[in-house]
């Protein structure tokens, strides 16, 4: 039986959103939750309407939770995302290889 679960949460509905896209490019199905909330400020309590971010199958929990926590420890400044060479696709800087076709982000730099 899958049971969605909620893996992270917090004011910064940008952070929320980024988290989002990262562990959707990961292949994990997400949601999220009250991300309308946050600009009708002042209407509603403002504890409860945090940005959460949900995964729709708990067995993908466990990675999206290690996901977030690398996120939580370095900070993307130094890593911005890339764009891979061969196809085109903005790539998250937490990925070494192209989401898309698999490319690694070393190949085109040429080093
Ligand atoms: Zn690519």
């Amino acid at each position: 039986m899958r049971s969605m679960i909620k893996v992270f949460e917090d004011f910064d509905l940008a952070r929320v959103g980024h988290f989002q896209s990262v562990l959707s490019a990961a292949g994990i199905r997400t949601l999220l939750k009250n991300q309308f909330m946050s600009s009708v400020m002042g209407e509603v309590p403002f504890v409860e309407i945090l940005p959460e971010l949900w995964v729709l199958d708990d067995r993908d929990a466990v990675r999206a939770r290690e996901l977030i926590s690398d996120l939580l420890a370095r900070p993307a400044p130094d890593q911005p995302d890339w764009v891979c060479g061969n196809c085109g696709t903005e790539v998250a800087s937490v990925f070494s290889h192209c989401w898309n076709c698999g490319r690694g982000s070393e190949e085109f730099t040429g080093h």
